[in-house]
């Protein structure tokens, strides 16, 4: 279970409300029971239920143990804001693929739209699928969600490494990619749509290396998917 804050070995902590509400009511956890927590850091903390009550439970951190799933890569991914169950499933699989960074892209064809009294509401829901797929999946970091950004902007943000498009069509493939690409690597992926060709161009002038997946076209989410497998499996873990 993910717990937001400070933890130190042989301190009681007061378990945060969803914590509470997934581990004492949803799963009837009572006092004595085992529990590992991480507060997205790094290691896992192991813990007992030491006092349980309607509203609260707190729980006694026992030991700690450093353990690492990271990917010795640094995985940007830039996805265009789609169609909410589907960025949800993408955003899902991003972290259990890896990736340490997510940035919500608008383009020029986002059928999604994000109202700016919405972007609040909006990251918190993101930041919740990524704690759920952290906690399935065992990392123990905690990957990060920006604030969505136009391509426009993104392009203008220092990013020291590779920077890659993914557009279907006539470019060299993600897994042909050389052995000695400079890391971190990030990685654009269009809304349903797909990129403009003025985006891509305008990516590609500005020092974008476009990708392909090949000559079948694939869903936004499962290109997602396979480009992110193919990156670690080539140069991660
Ligand atoms: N007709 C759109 C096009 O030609 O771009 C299809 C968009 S596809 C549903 C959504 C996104 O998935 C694309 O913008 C691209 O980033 C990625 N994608 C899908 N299939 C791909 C492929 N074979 N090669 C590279 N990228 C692909």
């Amino acid at each position: 279970f993910y717990v937001p804050q400070p933890c130190a070995v042989g301190q009681e902590c007061v378990l945060p409300d969803t914590t509470f509400r997934h581990a004492i009511q949803v799963l009837r956890l009572g006092v004595g029971e085992p529990l590992i927590l991480f507060n997205g850091e790094g290691g896992e903390y192991f813990a007992q239920i030491s006092n349980v009550s309607k509203r609260s439970a707190s729980v006694q951190i026992d030991s700690f143990a450093a353990i690492d799933t990271e990917s010795p890569i640094h995985l940007t991914l830039i996805q265009a804001v789609i169609k909410p169950d589907k960025m949800d499933f993408a955003l899902q699989k991003a972290v259990e693929l890896g990736a340490n960074t997510i940035q919500p892209l608008i383009t020029q064809r986002s059928v999604v739209r994000i109202g700016k009294e919405q972007v609040d509401k909006k990251l918190q829901h993101w930041e919740g699928i990524v704690v759920a797929a952290c906690e399935q999946s065992g990392r123990t970091r905690m990957p990060t969600v920006q604030t969505p950004l136009t391509l426009e902007r993104w392009l203008t943000t220092p990013f020291a490494g590779t920077r890659l498009i993914l557009a279907p069509g006539d470019f060299p493939r993600i897994n042909a990619l050389p052995m000695d690409l400079p890391m971190p690597v990030s990685l654009m992926i269009g809304p349903e749509g797909g990129f403009t060709d003025a985006e891509v161009t305008t990516c590609v002038q500005a020092g974008v290396l476009p990708v392909s997946l090949g000559p079948r076209i694939l869903r936004a989410e499962t290109a997602s998917i396979s480009a992110l497998a193919l990156l670690q499996q080539r140069y991660g873990d």
